[in-house]
């Protein structure tokens, strides 16, 4: 297939903002798409080269790209940059160079027909190339195989070639119009191609298997390690008790662990770990790659868990923590030792040959168990099995006590309905709204934390002055009371044994469970289980919420019951 073919395609989407236009465009597309083809044309139409979990991305930078395009045009980047300001946009850019090129370059820069027509494969060849290139002399190598392609392009592929390099394709072809297009393409039901999809992650297979043997062979597709499947999804309820009825009516409770969610994957002596965006992080995590191998019984599997930070004694710390480690690209070791993690363990998908799926999840809790040896870094989630709203209330406010999130409800006949929100998990936590309160009182750390204050005191303004409404305690990393000390410290009017209060202008935003009435506090409130959201170092205590506001949040609570 020639290349200018899909460029066509690519500005027929372009130029309809109609889904089902879009989706009728792409399934002809398909149906004449030569079958050694067939694997690759759908993530092409969706503007990737690879699927997200295989963890290769282009990442060719906007710059070198057009530099790469200025030496096959003959137009100066500056000039390029300008057409990029008054179109809105890199493709039409260069392909208005093609088009208006200046002078006949030493490559041929083709207006309309270079020296030999472009592919599909060619292009597709040439763009895994370009992911694979590393190393000292890999920039000039992938400027080689950009110009290559530009200087054979015609100007509508060059503008779609730009676009697809630069992962900027934007035609409007998601994954909901091409699981349609899919379906159209060879009759096959949309919900069939969803799930299929649901389990491997990429539409060319999917699109191969509906071709080849439709529904049959879609039904077929099994879960593979070192393929992660998408998630099962959970819903907001605001309440324990809709959480239980919900989950029909006897539930498991888990904490809700706040960290990042992770499939791990192991065949053999390879073990891969995805996150819940399907993103591979092995590198990132060896620590747990060498934990799980220890502590998992078994060759083949795939499982799920919470993966999150944690201090020295065990408590969760913050999101913000796990994600420096995700992003890290080198310097692994080190950064493992200064954020340990721990993954909490709830779900298996795959043991062997079998596929676990659909299991209800009581037998694959059992099955979990069954493989899994806990050690100090590999753990079960905590569960509680009940059917009793008190002692549900009991297991939520215990995981929130501890620093959790909240609790994760989770229907025990249910199956693990991959990329679904369907009613088979619940997630509760505290949803109201958060408060910006100052910081007025502190009680110095103790141990290791000695030097730092503590349990902070909050306030609200009441009138003219402040009135308390709560400690805050837990939810800081080391980072953050550091921070806090060195911003309190010259703010420090009295000491009292442990207890110094300040001149009130430290605002912090805090999130929390609940708000309750209460005599030991002067604004008549306590926040409970408050938690910090962020310093705002952009408010002053002017700005601070006030006690009439406590009290509307305070009846809202109530009128939600
Ligand atoms: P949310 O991100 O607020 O939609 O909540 C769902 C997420 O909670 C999941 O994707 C998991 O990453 C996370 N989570 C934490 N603890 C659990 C648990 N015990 N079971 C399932 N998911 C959990």
């Amino acid at each position: 297939m020639r290349f200018g073919e899909l460029a066509e395609v690519y500005a027929a989407l372009e130029a309809t903002s109609k889904r089902l236009e879009k989706r009728d465009i792409v399934a002809e597309l398909l149906r004449r798409t030569p079958s050694e083809l067939l694997d690759r044309i759908p993530l092409l139409v969706m503007g990737r080269v690879f699927p997200t979990y295989s963890g290769k991305k282009l990442e060719y930078g906007e710059k070198l790209f057009l530099k790469a395009a200025s030496s096959v045009s003959g137009f100066t980047v500056e000039s390029l940059e300008r057409r990029i300001r008054d179109l809105g946009d890199i493709g039409l850019a260069v392909e208005a160079c093609v088009l208006e090129k200046p002078q006949t370059s030493l490559l041929t820069f083709a207006g309309g027909g270079g020296e030999r027509t472009l592919t599909v494969t060619e292009v597709h060849d040439a763009l895994c190339r370009l992911a694979q290139k590393s190393g000292t002399d890999s920039q000039s190598h992938k400027a080689k195989v950009i110009i290559d392609l530009l200087s054979n392009a015609t100007a509508l592929e060059a503008r779609f070639l730009t676009r697809l390099v630069l992962e900027q394709m934007r035609v409007g072809v998601g994954e909901g119009v091409m699981r349609d297009a899919i379906a159209l393409a060879y009759e096959v039901e949309p919900a069939v191609i969803e799930r299929a999809h649901a389990l491997v992650n990429d539409y060319g297979r999917v699109a191969v298997a509906a071709r080849d043997g439709g529904q049959e062979a879609l039904d077929a597709i099994k879960l593979a390690p070192g393929t992660p499947l998408k998630c099962m999804l959970a819903q907001k309820v605001p309440t324990v008790e809709e959480g239980l009825t919900g989950a029909g009516g006897t539930a498991a409770f888990e904490y809700k662990y706040d960290g990042i969610r992770l499939q791990v994957h192991r065949d053999g002596d390879t073990i891969t770990l995805f996150t819940r965006r399907l993103e591979n992080v092995t590198r990132q995590f060896p620590e747990i790659v060498g934990a799980v191998r220890d502590a998992v019984r078994a060759e083949r599997y795939i499982i799920e868990g919470e993966l999150v930070a944690v201090d020295e004694t065990g408590m969760p710390l913050p999101f913000q923590e796990l994600s420096r480690r995700v992003r890290r690209k080198y310097d692994i070791e080190r950064m493992a030792r200064a954020i340990p993690v721990i993954l909490n363990l709830f779900d298996v998908l795959l043991v062997g040959e079998r596929t676990l799926v659909e299991l209800p999840l009581r037998e694959r809790r059992q099955e979990l168990e069954g493989i899994v040896d806990e050690s100090g870094r590999v753990l079960l989630s905590r569960t509680l099995v009940t059917a009793d709203a008190d002692a549900a209330r009991e297991f939520y406010e215990e995981a929130l006590s501890q620093g959790h999130e909240g609790a994760m409800i989770k229907n025990l006949d249910a199956p693990y309905q991959a990329g679904s929100r369907v009613g088979y998990m619940y997630k509760l936590k505290p949803t109201l709204e958060t408060l910006d309160v100052v910081v007025v009182g502190a009680e110095w750390g103790e141990g290791r934390r000695a030097s730092w204050f503590g349990s902070l005191v909050l306030a609200v303004r009441d009138g003219d002055g402040f009135a308390l409404v709560g400690r805050m305690g837990t939810g800081l990393t080391d980072e953050q009371f550091a921070h806090i000390t060195e911003e309190l410290r010259p703010l420090m009017v009295q000491e009292s044994g442990r207890e110094v209060t300040f001149t009130p202008r430290i605002v912090v935003e805090v999130a929390y469970e609940e708000l309750q009435q209460s005599p030991t506090y002067s604004s008549g409130y306590a926040l409970r289980f408050p938690r910090l959201v962020r310093f705002r170092e952009d408010l002053g205590p002017d700005d601070a919420d006030d006690v009439d506001r406590l009290r509307r949040i305070y009846t809202i609570q109530k009128a939600r019951g």
